[in-house]
């Protein structure tokens, strides 16, 4: 990481004073400006503004009691939180985590992200995020719904198709968003279509929205590997996570050609030298919801309980289970083995340090909230079906993604030139998105 421009380092002290103890916080807005500091040397009424302060405070942060009576009819408390961060480009728009790490700093950190990642996506959405302490993991289905209608009960009077549309996010996917949208509907006795997104197919839901950010990140990740000439066929591809982005990006790596031979989850990684077999895959962790151990029973293929899995070489890496999750020695490891690019599936997986080693070193570096803001956008699609009362078919959709990623490259490609640091892509990320944030908030005014 480079010094802080000095007109920035009083507005990050303020940040530390202000969020004590809120350390991924505190890492996702030192990345931001980090990037910053060329941008406000070539326009000082940034400065000026007070927009960079302004921006790193959330416009309102929301924190409630979720309590909930579990199967044995023994009584839960858990807490939720919303961060509505920023609303210049329209109601506010993120995830929902349900995970027990879930602090209200880890809550403020992906909505930041968010921030910047909904505007790259060119559709009028702000950023927020939501989720609470809550572990879903061993959870039955009942106690699953009464959580959601509990947290529900609270959320209901702080979103809306024009305040604030959640989504799912790690812990929180189709079966979660039923839940929570029917206690909505049945709370508010409205039909309220776009009050969520990521909703089942038949009920305005939209097509390609669970595949969406996965299959954006390998987009994206193929832009990138062009502008060196290559491309994902015949490359060798390790994506870390099974979940709903690591799913999808194996899906769509797989269509263009390369082979994904390593996953993982919690508990460990398997590595199968012919490639992960998605249909298995997809019974174990979408149907089952199992371990990936399982998937080592069933195919020759070698599970790892402790470890790396960035020990495993290969030409693309692609971390799609969680923040952090990358660190300096995983990131030496894969340079060592030859790694050429790495695309972030989740949101900061990749720790700075590492960050700066693949750099260095010359490996082409997707940030997450340009890489994975396919999820988001086909949000952003799912509520433009919603306000047509309209639904558009998988190719249709699927098509528009394809497209906002190619935009998404190209804006940040082309911003990072106009910095003269080209293929820093955190940087073009990070300065297109803020000017274009920072422009509508001084705009709108002081509010
Ligand atoms: N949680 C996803 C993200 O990190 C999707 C958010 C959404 O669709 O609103 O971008």
């Amino acid at each position: 990481m480079n010094r802080l421009d000095p007109a920035l380092t009083p507005l990050y002290e303020l940040v530390l004073q202000r969020n004590p103890g809120e350390t991924e916080f505190h890492q996702a807005v030192l990345e931001v400006m980090d990037s910053l500091g060329a941008v406000v040397r070539k326009h000082p009424d940034y400065a000026d503004a007070r927009v960079i302060a302004r921006l790193c405070e959330p416009e309102r942060q929301i924190i409630f009691r979720v309590p909930w009576v579990d199967d044995k009819g023994r009584i839960e408390i858990h807490r939720g939180f919303r961060v509505e961060f920023n609303s210049a480009l329209g109601p506010y728009k993120g995830g929902i985590r349900f995970h027990p790490s879930v602090l209200l700093g880890t809550v403020k950190f992906l909505g930041f992200e968010q921030i910047f990642k909904n505007a790259l996506t060119g559709l009028p959405i702000g950023g927020a995020k939501g989720g609470s302490d809550f572990d879903p993991k061993g959870r039955s289905d009942m106690e699953i719904m009464r959580f959601c209608q509990s947290f529900m009960t609270e959320l209901y009077r702080h979103i809306g198709e024009y305040t604030d549309v959640p989504a799912g996010d790690i812990g929180v996917g189709g079966r979660e968003i039923g839940y929570l949208f029917g206690q909505y509907k049945r709370i508010t006795n409205r039909y309220e279509s776009a009050v969520l997104t990521g909703k089942g197919i038949g009920w305005g839901g939209s097509q390609v929205r669970r595949e969406a950010t996965g299959y954006g990140l390998v987009y994206f990740v193929e832009e990138m590997l062009k502008t060196k000439g290559g491309s994902f066929d015949g490359q060798r591809v390790v994506v870390s996570g099974s979940g709903n982005v690591a799913t999808y990006a194996i899906e769509k790596v797989h269509q263009l050609g390369g082979t994904v031979v390593a996953c993982s989850d919690s508990s460990g990684y398997v590595v199968d030298e012919n490639g992960i077999d998605l249909d298995l895959l997809k019974e174990i962790k979408e149907v089952r919801r199992g371990r990936i151990s399982e998937y080592a029973q069933q195919r020759a293929a070698t599970f790892v309980g402790d470890g790396s899995i960035w020990d495993v070489p290969c030409k693309v890496a692609l971390p799609c289970a969680t923040q952090n999750e990358m660190d300096e020695a995983a990131a030496l490891t894969l340079i060592r083995n030859g790694c050429i690019a790495v695309g972030e599936g989740a949101n900061m997986p990749v720790v700075p340090e590492a960050v700066k080693a693949l750099r260095d070193a010359g490996v082409l570096f997707a940030p997450g909230k340009a890489a994975n803001a396919g999820g988001v956008a086909t949000s952003a699609l799912e509520m433009q079906q919603n306000a047509s009362r309209d639904s558009w078919s998988f190719e249709f959709t699927e098509g528009r993604l394809a497209e906002i990623m190619k935009g998404i490259h190209e804006r940040c490609a082309s911003t990072a030139e106009e910095y003269d640091v080209p293929g820093n892509y955190v940087l073009g990320a990070n300065a297109a998105a803020f000017v274009q944030v920072a422009d509508a908030m001084i705009a709108q005014g002081v509010i």
